[in-house]
């Protein structure tokens, strides 16, 4: 989509630390982390947000490469925190559909 940022960071038009790709995703490092380790795993076809999925069955190379990913990164002993903001109320700020992958540290609960 022309104007987003995420897909333009899929594009290279903007440059992000990537981390990990795949034919249908891409998992880069966020630009302000809130942990020691936190990345955002994105599907590379652009749905706004969670509540714009038609089928849930285009989010399943998503949800495995969060799984595949933070493995790889080594967060499988100590675990880690998958987060999907949705719209205003979910503090949702950039309108391409992304999983951010918390850990590094123990994280509190519940979120403000
Ligand atoms: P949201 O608040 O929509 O759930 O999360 C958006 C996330 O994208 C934020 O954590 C923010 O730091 C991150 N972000 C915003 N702009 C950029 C950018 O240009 N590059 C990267 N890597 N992350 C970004
Ligand atoms: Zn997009």
């Amino acid at each position: 989509m022309a104007d987003c940022l995420f897909c333009k960071i899929i594009a290279r038009e903007i440059p992000a630390e990537i981390i990990a790709e795949g034919d249908d995703y891409l998992a880069f490092k966020d630009i302000h982390p809130q942990a020691p380790v936190h990345f955002l795993v994105i599907p590379k076809l652009h749905i706004q947000s969670l509540a714009h999925v038609a089928d849930p069955e285009t989010l399943l190379a998503t949800m495995g490469a969060i799984v595949e990913v933070a493995r790889e990164q080594g967060l499988d002993e100590n675990g880690y925190r998958v987060v999907n903001n949705v719209g205003k109320y979910g503090g949702q700020t950039v309108n391409h559909i992304h999983f951010h992958v918390l850990s590094g540290r123990r994280l509190t609960w519940p979120p403000g």
